[in-house]
């Protein structure tokens, strides 16, 4: 991607998450007395999350947003159900939206003012879904007129990118997108509400993950951080993932550009908001919605590992989470375009990992895995050295959403999106494995640039294996505490399992 396009993609998400189209320009389907009657229920979520939260309630305007979190189409049933959560009761109960499905293929429309690129982004990002998923779409000329009775999602290019969560109509559903919205990545999010998925900020457990700083967030607008409750949501088991295309960024509704989400864990803040491509998850989400009934679960003659799952498209292999391959998830996947990667048995010694031709530069489009073991029992240890650039079109602020990035996988789960590090914006000092396994993938899409050197080595005061019980905290803790004592003799005064004051010098 050439650096103006990437400055277009930057632009465009500003665009998407400032988005505040004036209801009389949202081309829905509905009457102006439908919107008014949904815009007077969002404004009482509104007024009920702002005293669930201890926000001012004087002088604040009315939100002008028709749009549900900026690039929502509520139903009504879908905004009464939110309203009953906000304020605290349940009454109504929707089914879940993914449990109303589509029949596939999912017929389209495509609005005859795109131009021949604008029609190309949208059907790269229709083909994105198609390549990960059993999901299909089928284009239609609506304009001819097929039987009305056929649901049809009909791509608009109207103000803004909106869509409706889930099938909400029998007969055509509307999906703006318009300009500022050209990129797959955003497209491809609109395509995740089409199929049901609500933003991923929005799940009932996302407290456990990030948290909203409601006094940064613009007046007005903090029911849009109103979680949905689990009655609503059709999740799949799967865990709340940072890197998923449905998250929010770090300053979305930022009021005086200060950071609306913040992560639990401090090293995820990078990794929200991306818009590049699905997870892992998000994938997993959509197949296990779609696409169960596909494969005789017994052409699978081994378990996925790492949640892994059987694959819709190739029913005798697992569909594997990003860096790892094989039939059942068991390897670590080849790199790309470069010679890098591959497993690294880590141990008291020293090693390294870095980028191709460090400190040369990389080249666009490389992919690197490196799956880091160490003996059952210890950590690992990942130090990130030298001087650290990976550049895409950086602002090197704050809230920097990573393009190319350096992904640190350090929890027991392989499966979810990691850390993410960008730009010049080294992490301070050592990230260490809550297991024995590690996953560290590299990712370019700009020309290159220096890139990254890290060590690597096993924590030498003891750890803790995948499988440790109780829980992974009170290991950490203990694992710190016999660091601590480890260390005590040789004159450190403190052990702490984000930094390296384990006193392990290297
Ligand atoms: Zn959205």
């Amino acid at each position: 991607m050439t650096k103006s396009r990437q400055y277009k993609v930057q632009q465009g998400l500003v665009k998407v998450l400032k988005l505040q189209v004036r209801p009389e320009n949202v081309e829905d389907g509905r009457s102006i007395q439908e919107k008014m009657e949904l815009m007077k229920i969002l404004h009482d979520v509104e007024i009920n999350t702002e005293k669930k939260h201890g926000l001012t309630l004087t002088n604040h305007p009315v939100p002008n947003s028709y749009l549900y979190q900026g690039d929502i189409v509520l139903n009504l049933a879908q905004a009464q159900a939110l309203k009953d959560i906000s304020s605290g009761r349940q009454k109504r109960k929707l089914i879940a939206n993914l449990a109303e499905r589509w029949q596939l293929p999912i017929q389209y429309s495509l609005d005859t003012r795109y131009t021949s690129d604008e029609r190309q982004f949208v059907e790269q990002a229709l083909q994105a879904w198609e390549q990960v998923t059993c999901i299909t779409f089928k284009e239609v000329n609506y304009s001819y007129g097929i039987s009305i009775d056929d649901p049809i999602v009909q791509f608009v290019r109207g103000e803004g990118c909106w869509s409706s969560v889930g099938r909400n109509s029998s007969t055509t559903q509307k999906v703006s997108i318009g300009s500022g919205c050209f990129m797959v990545g955003v497209i491809a999010h609109e395509i995740g509400h089409v199929i049901g998925f609500w933003h991923e900020q929005s799940r009932p457990d996302r407290d456990n993950h990030v948290i909203i700083n409601f006094d940064n967030v613009q007046y007005g607008n903090a029911g849009n951080f109103q979680v949905q409750s689990w009655q609503n949501v059709d999740n799949k088991d799967i865990p709340y993932d940072v890197g998923s295309i449905m998250h929010y960024g770090s300053m979305a509704y930022t009021r005086e550009g200060k950071r609306t989400i913040e992560t639990r864990d401090p090293l995820l803040q990078h990794t929200i908001g991306q818009r590049e491509a699905m997870s892992f998850y998000d994938i997993k989400l959509a197949n296990l919605a779609y696409c169960q009934a596909i494969c005789d679960p017994k052409l699978l003659k081994s378990e996925c590992l790492h949640d892994g799952y059987q694959n819709p498209k190739d029913c005798r292999r697992c569909r594997c989470p990003d860096g790892l391959t094989g039939p059942y998830c068991e390897q670590v996947a080849l790199s790309y375009r470069a010679k890098c990667g591959g497993v690294v048995n880590v141990s008291s010694d020293l090693k390294y990992i870095e980028t191709p031709s460090f400190p040369g530069e990389y080249n666009a489009g490389v992919m690197c895995n490196w799956l880091l073991r160490a003996p059952v029992g210890s950590n690992i240890y990942l130090h990130l050295r030298d001087d650290f650039v990976q550049y895409q079109q950086c602002a090197n602020t704050e809230t920097e959403v990573c393009r190319d990035y350096i992904e640190v996988k350090y929890y027991n789960n392989l499966a979810g999106t990691g850390a993410r590090f960008c730009c010049s914006k080294k992490p301070k000092g050592i990230i260490r494995s809550h297991g024995n396994t590690m996953l560290v993938l590299f990712r370019s899409l700009g020309n290159g640039t220096l890139g990254f050197r890290a060590s690597v080595s096993t924590e030498s005061c003891g750890g803790c294996a995948a499988a440790t019980p109780p829980s992974q905290k009170s290991c950490l803790k203990r694992v710190s505490y016999s660091c601590a004592k480890t260390w005590k003799r040789k004159a450190i005064k403190q052990c702490s399992w984000w930094t390296d004051k384990c006193g392990y010098s290297m």
